[in-house]
């Protein structure tokens, strides 16, 4: 599910590619926060000019408002909101931090310069502990934001949820303690954090059960159910694949030309090897087989009962249609695929197996023994990747980074809770990070305040009224190629819905941009010239 393509010389760092089964994200990357499932104020489409692959949304947000069950109805998060590519949910404890033991409080995430006085903490810190949410060894009990009801997330319960969910990559639950905790408690609730994430990897295990496997077939459970052979059998079939590919039949053809199209909503891939055998078209998303018979070319079909027996074995469902079919009447056969896709389930079989990967999260606040505690524990449990979370000293973030990242295991991908400054996603990428989800970047925007090259600006300033220029000249948003800084400025006074949308599109194609750029210095080798031209220009 993760190819590293390029490292960065004497660093953590490396460029790669994530393979879900919504498509592939190319890192480092930033994850656009889509916390109700829908980035505010922006249309998929808009998100997606923006430059942004992936989209997390909120587990906390999302079971008490629609609800999991619903989302599940609908198709799973990226059918519910419209968005096709890849999506994330995190487990729901950050929440249970933020609106729980932080709420209302001057308590935040990072402890910065502006930080209040230790009494203040101390204080607020008490009188806050149990006011929303209440920590056992068991789980979280906490008070909705929406209508004060009670409710109590496990490890398990979040697992039940994100499995409903159904987004590509999930998180394991933990408790993201306050950057104030005094060191004993971390201690404590680290411990429990690591309990939870093995209760997370059991109740995984039991909604994603890995299925037996035929031996000796070739056939392998890869993350996700992208890879369904072993190499070996890969590398002898993939010539004939190819040659499959260029030379199909007229009803292949036919049928090809609408799956690929998103015709059916659902992602098919064409000549897929499963084990020893190619099949015409499969959808992973839904274990779903579409086999088009009677191509004179195709010398495996003769196997067709061994064929069935080992594709039903490892959970696909085979639909089939005559080549007379496809070509006489596509529109009923695209109908008779629909109905299929309808009628299957989401997480069943192969395909459905591996269709969520399950990453752990990293906790230990601000010191090094915890972090590194729990980068070893975290590490070696069987998570497909790993969330670093918590709480930073904000000038040490990328050192806290660094301890941690240095003991991961390399070949998996690394995702960094909850940050997303500019300077802040730098250093996590020289130290190690492929992903980042970060609120700030659009909830700023729909504040005025807007990245440059040069620094933030916030457009409601005085001398923004009269700039007949863009807000970055150069810059390739949709905002800036069409609309000038005198205009934003206007919409921002007047209150005008457009403001928050405009202003939004450009901070997130300026954090896409800085990203995709950084990858691009990974994959020349330069990275720490790009570093230092950056950071000579920006101003914090
Ligand atoms: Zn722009």
């Amino acid at each position: 599910m993760f190819k590293i393509e390029q490292k960065i010389s004497k660093s953590l760092g490396r460029a790669g590619v994530l393979i879900t089964p919504h498509g592939e994200v190319q890192t480092p990357s930033f994850v656009a926060v889509g916390t109700k499932a829908t980035v505010k104020s922006l249309s998929p489409e808009q998100v997606k000019e923006a430059g942004s692959q992936i989209v997390l949304a909120n587990t906390y947000h999302l079971y008490l408002e629609p609800g999991e069950k619903i989302v599940k109805e609908a198709g799973g998060l990226g059918k519910f909101m419209n968005w096709q590519g890849p999506t994330m949910t995190d487990s729901g404890g950050f929440q249970a931090f933020s609106l729980g033991v932080a709420y209302g409080s001057k308590l935040s995430k990072f402890i910065g310069n502006e930080s209040p006085k230790q009494e203040e903490i101390d204080e607020a810190y008490r009188e806050e502990r149990d006011k929303k949410a209440k920590i056992t060894e068991d789980g979280v009990e906490f008070k909705s934001i929406i209508d004060g009801s009670k409710h109590f997330f496990t490890p398990e319960k979040s697992m039940q949820i994100q499995s409903d969910l159904g987004a590509d990559i999930i998180f394991a639950f933990d408790e993201c303690t306050s950057p104030h905790a005094p060191k004993e408690y971390l201690k404590e609730a680290l411990a429990r954090t690591h309990r939870w994430a093995e209760r997370c990897l059991i109740e995984y295990r039991k909604n994603h059960p890995t299925p037996t496997l035929p031996e000796g077939e070739g056939a392998q459970r890869g993350t996700f159910g992208y890879h369904t052979t072993d190499s070996v059998t890969w590398k002898n079939l993939q010539q004939r694949v190819l040659e499959m590919r260029e030379k199909p039949t007229p009803a292949e053809n036919m049928l090809w030309q609408h799956l690929r199209k998103n015709s059916t909503k659902y992602h098919f891939r064409r000549q897929h090897i499963v084990g020893n055998f190619i099949v015409d078209f499969v959808c992973l998303e839904k274990s779903l087989v579409i086999e088009v018979d009677g191509d004179i070319h195709d010398y495996q079909k003769e196997e067709d009962k061994s064929r069935t027996e080992f594709l039903n074995k490892l959970g696909f469902y085979i639909l089939r249609f005559k080549n007379e079919e496809v070509v006489e009447n596509i529109l009923k056969v695209l109908e008779g695929i629909k109905v299929g896709l309808k009628a299957l389930p989401f997480g069943e079989g192969l395909g459905g197996v591996s269709s969520q990967a399950l990453f752990g999260i990293v906790q230990g606040g601000r010191y090094e023994d915890l972090r590194k505690e729990s980068a070893k524990v975290i590490g070696e449990m069987d998570f497909d990747g790993f969330g670093i979370g918590g709480s930073f000293v904000k000038e040490d973030m990328a050192t806290a980074v660094k301890w941690v990242s240095g003991i991961l295991p390399t070949d998996k991908p690394r995702h960094l809770l909850g940050v997303g400054e500019p300077v802040d996603i730098i250093f996590g990428v020289e130290n190690g990070c492929d992903t980042f989800d970060c609120v700030a970047a659009t909830r700023m925007a729909r504040n005025g305040t807007l990245y440059t090259k040069r620094g933030k600006i916030n457009i409601n300033n005085a001398k923004y009224k009269n700039i007949f220029e863009p807000i970055e000249e150069g810059c390739k948003c949709y905002t800036c190629k069409n609309y000038t800084c005198c205009y934003l400025s206007h919409l921002f006074r007047s209150k005008e819905m457009l403001a928050a949308t405009l202003a939004s599109i450009h901070n997130l194609y300026f954090i896409n941009s800085l990203v995709a750029e950084m990858r691009e210095s990974i994959l020349n080798e330069n990275f720490f010239d790009f570093k230092e031209n950056f950071l000579r220009d920006y101003k914090v």
